[in-house]
């Protein structure tokens, strides 16, 4: 889904969001306006499945947000038709606050992302959507293969949209989950989307988190990039396939995609490669990659221009496959801000459109670091006087950075990467 989600968001301030409460509370409702889009402050998150202020009840917390919605516009009929029966939901509190210990290696996850099935499902569908599909690419210049794409990573081709019930899935992360202001502004969101008419508040499903529709946005880049592409006066990403491409578009073209330019490909290295290059913060030209000695492996769907401006990655460090990223791969990044999940899009729109698949072999043999591997592996670098931040277990700038002054202190290829063979020799005595 678009990229307000959780991955990379800013946590929100539970203490300034108390601050809010407390003035609706004591002062004239403050608009839900206001707090809405992305929060601005980084403190800790609220203690989940902790109500933000004790003695508000839901139904008590419920009222104070209607003041403020009717303030914001919203019609008092509306809201109550749309909280009829909505009670806090404990399955969102549980999903919204789980920290998987493990989560899927790039190849597994890649494997079933462009699986054979759903590529042959893909090639059916751009053929049955054909002349829909270049309508929209006229209009917004994304091309009908990465739509395809998303359209079939998002929701299994309009499949799989989601059940829950949205207000109830927003109430309740706003009520008591983690960074309650930005679900509050993805509550008001979704309530100004129904009083718009898209959509009758007892058809508004989408996932656990308030994604909605064959695309799944979410409500507030629903509200800015959702458009009516077949023209019967509602923006209707649930049930019209021409509505939610032609959005996905929107938001691409928002994010500065260009037309017949490649997402990236698969590259091969030379020996002795400095793989200290190989990092989201180290662009280089095409014709610099090249004089490095980086080639594509086969011939790329699209040539970029020399001087378009990339990146390398190595998404399972020096072992395993390269590619080359180029500005639309940061733009699939805006809409999920996951390099798992561009590389997908990426890879199934290749394959779509007639392309190879990855080359290179995966390191399949390797043990994947588990999420408190990840931190102990953080804080065993931390000790050393490798600094890699805060250890929360994600692999971020600074830890690579420090995994790299690691490698290199070992004499290893300083490709960023965590594996289970770095943790263990940072578990031998020094
Ligand atoms: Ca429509």
């Amino acid at each position: 889904m678009p990229n307000l989600f959780i991955r990379g968001l800013p946590a929100t301030a539970a203490a300034s969001f108390l601050l809010l409460l407390t003035a609706c509370a004591d002062a004239p409702a403050q608009p839900l306006a206001s707090t809405s889009g992305l929060p601005s402050t980084t403190s800790a998150p609220a203690p989940l499945g902790q109500p933000a202020e004790e003695q508000l009840s839901f139904e008590q917390w419920r009222d104070l947000l209607r003041s403020d919605a009717i303030a914001a516009g919203i019609s008092p009929t509306l809201f109550d038709r749309a909280f009829a029966g909505v009670v806090p939901n404990p399955d969102v509190v549980k999903a919204d606050s789980s920290q998987p210990e493990f989560s899927r290696p790039v190849w597994e996850y890649l494997k079933g992302a462009v699986s054979p099935s759903r590529v042959a499902r893909g090639r059916i569908l751009l053929t049955q959507n054909r002349a829909m599909l270049n309508q929209i690419e006229q209009r917004y210049g994304v091309d009908a293969e990465t739509l395809v794409a998303i359209w079939g990573l998002e929701s299994n081709f309009g499949s799989n949209i989601g059940s829950h019930n949205v207000v109830r899935s927003l109430a309740t992360l706003a009520y008591e989950g983690r960074r309650q202001a930005f679900w509050r502004g993805q509550l008001l969101a979704v309530l100004q989307i129904l009083q718009h008419g898209d959509i009758a508040p007892e058809s508004l499903v989408g996932s656990w988190a308030g994604a909605m529709g064959q695309t799944q946005f979410m409500p507030t880049t629903y509200n800015e990039h959702a458009v009516d592409f077949d023209g019967d006066g509602k923006r209707d990403v649930w049930t019209s396939t021409a509505d939610a491409l032609a959005s996905a578009a929107h938001y691409l073209q928002s994010s500065s995609w260009q037309l017949r330019q490649p997402w990236g490909y698969e590259v091969q290295l030379p020996q002795g490669f400095d793989y200290a290059l190989a990092d989201p913060e180290v662009r280089r030209s095409v014709a610099q990659w090249r004089e490095l000695g980086i080639h594509p492996v086969g011939q790329p769907l699209s040539t970029p221009r020399d001087d378009a401006s990339a990146t390398l990655l190595l998404p399972a460090g020096h072992r395993g496959p390269a590619f080359l990223l180029f500005s639309n791969f940061r733009s699939i990044l805006r809409y999920n801000n996951s390099t798992s999940y561009a590389l997908a899009i990426g890879l199934l729109s290749d394959a779509l459109r007639g392309g190879n698949t990855v080359q290179g072999s995966w390191p399949e043999g390797d043990r994947q670091l588990g999420r408190s591997e990840r931190i102990e592996l953080q804080e065993r670098l931390n000790a050393r006087g490798f600094d890699s931040g805060h250890a929360d277990g994600i692999i971020g700038a600074n830890t690579r950075k420090a995994i790299r002054a690691f490698q290199l202190h070992l004499g290893w290829p300083a490709d960023g990467y965590p594996d289970a063979k770095l943790l263990e020799q940072l578990r031998q005595p020094h």
